[in-house]
């Protein structure tokens, strides 16, 4: 059941213009206020679905994690929060109930993360890698164009923004050293992602044609995949990431439906060779959406912008993956999170990793503010991803994720 908000509604929550936030928007995630609450936001207004439930202004089934019953209430909460709509408008103690300030909300986890999934989509990140790991052969591997490559990561460890990241232990080990060494990472990196939750799934020996596959998605967040490059170099062959990638994954709040991401759709880039008959996309599976990193550094008091892309730059669009996916037969299941695999843009200052900003350290990135330089993280650095798609007066966006490095436990 698709439903699309006429792009000229407005809402009798004030929104302010550049909010990520409009009626358009109507966003599905879990506020942690006397246990786990499944809840929608508006501009700078969070709003708890449980309570407008306990009214009998909706019907939730699932009250502390957003689940596909949740995600069919949006034409409904469209209805309420439309500018001339009154059952909650002026019912002042239930609004005093079911309303709080998005700046002293805190956030939860949207549902529990039942797997996750990282895919290497972003294909002028995956040639900067294999330009740096591999200058010696062509950058792209011979899969590359023909499947959405991935592997399975680890699902405990995908936390909410805003909860800080530990510097992980690891080897690593230097191309002249005669043996690893186990020791906190050197070279602590973020990668700019995002990612699509399942709010429905399949059975074992069932494959999800790709015509269906975007009908399982919850919808959309960001996603910061934390990874530890030195770690990552020794370990990774021959059967990829493994604990370089595994130590925590952040992810936004606040679950964009892809009726909300419809205005935005738009045709991805021309695959070359076409993909086989079971990946072949429709003509509009991927989305217009700025994204933008920024650097927070101890000693800084205001955020720097150090990247800014767009999610346009994906070879494979999420419903290939998800098709890719399925193929063998595998079971999804509600709450499986596929990440996209790290979004760069072609040129310097448009790329989504450390790795590649700083050109694997050797192009460190300035700091205006301190004068500081960064070729990887360091510890109380603060990292921050944004997302939205801009429309005609309106935005519908994804908040941000936001996390700060913690130094490593002493050895
Ligand atoms: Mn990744």
């Amino acid at each position: 059941m698709h439903f699309l908000a006429p792009a000229d509604a407005r809402s009798w929550i004030e929104v302010e213009p550049d909010s990520h936030f409009p009626i358009q928007n109507l966003p599905f995630g879990v506020i942690d206020r006397r246990g786990r609450r499944v809840a929608t936001r508006l501009g700078d207004t969070v709003i708890d679905l449980v309570e407008l439930a306990d009214a009998g202004l909706l019907a939730l089934a699932a009250r502390d994690s957003v689940d596909a019953a949740a995600l069919s209430l949006r034409p409904r909460l469209f209805e309420l929060f439309l500018e001339d709509a009154s059952a909650l408008r002026d019912n002042a103690a239930l609004r005093a109930r079911a309303l709080t300030p998005a700046s002293t909300a805190r956030m939860a986890l949207p549902m529990p993360v039942r797997a996750f999934v990282d895919f290497y989509s972003g294909i002028n990140h995956a040639s900067n890698v294999g330009k740096m790991f591999r200058p010696d052969s062509p950058p792209l591997l011979p899969n590359y164009r023909w499947l959405p490559v991935g592997y399975n990561g680890r699902a405990s460890s995908v936390i909410v923004s805003g909860q800080r990241v530990r510097r992980p232990w690891g080897q690593t080990k230097g191309a002249d050293d005669p043996a690893p060494v186990f020791a906190p990472t050197r070279e602590l990196d973020f990668e700019l992602e995002m990612g699509f939750f399942l709010s429905g799934g399949s059975t074992i020996g069932e494959v999800v044609p790709i015509e269906r596959a975007e009908e399982l998605m919850a919808g959309f967040v960001l996603v910061n995949d934390w990874s530890a490059r030195d770690v990552q170099r020794w370990e990774y062959q021959p059967l990829g990431p493994f604990l370089a990638k595994s130590f925590a994954t952040s992810i936004s709040p606040w679950i964009v439906s892809l009726d909300a991401l419809e205005p935005f759709r738009v045709a991805g880039m021309a695959q070359d060779p076409p993909a086989l008959p079971h990946l072949r996309p429709g003509p509009h599976g991927h989305f217009d959406i700025r994204l933008e990193v920024s650097l927070k550094t101890a000693k800084m008091t205001r955020r720097q912008r150090i990247s800014a892309t767009n999610f346009r730059e994906l070879y494979w669009s999420p419903a290939q993956q998800l098709a890719h996916q399925s193929s063998n037969g595998t079971p999804l299941e509600a709450g499986d999170l596929y990440a996209s695999g790290t979004i760069s843009g072609t040129e310097p200052g448009t790329y989504g990793s450390m790795l590649e900003l700083t050109w694997r350290g050797s192009q460190p990135i300035r700091m205006d503010e301190t004068g500081e330089e960064r070729r990887f993280l360091e510890d109380g650095d603060e990292v921050t991803f944004t997302g939205y798609c801009q429309g005609d007066g309106f935005r519908v966006g994804f908040g941000e994720v936001t996390a700060t490095v913690l130094p490593a436990h002493l050895g």
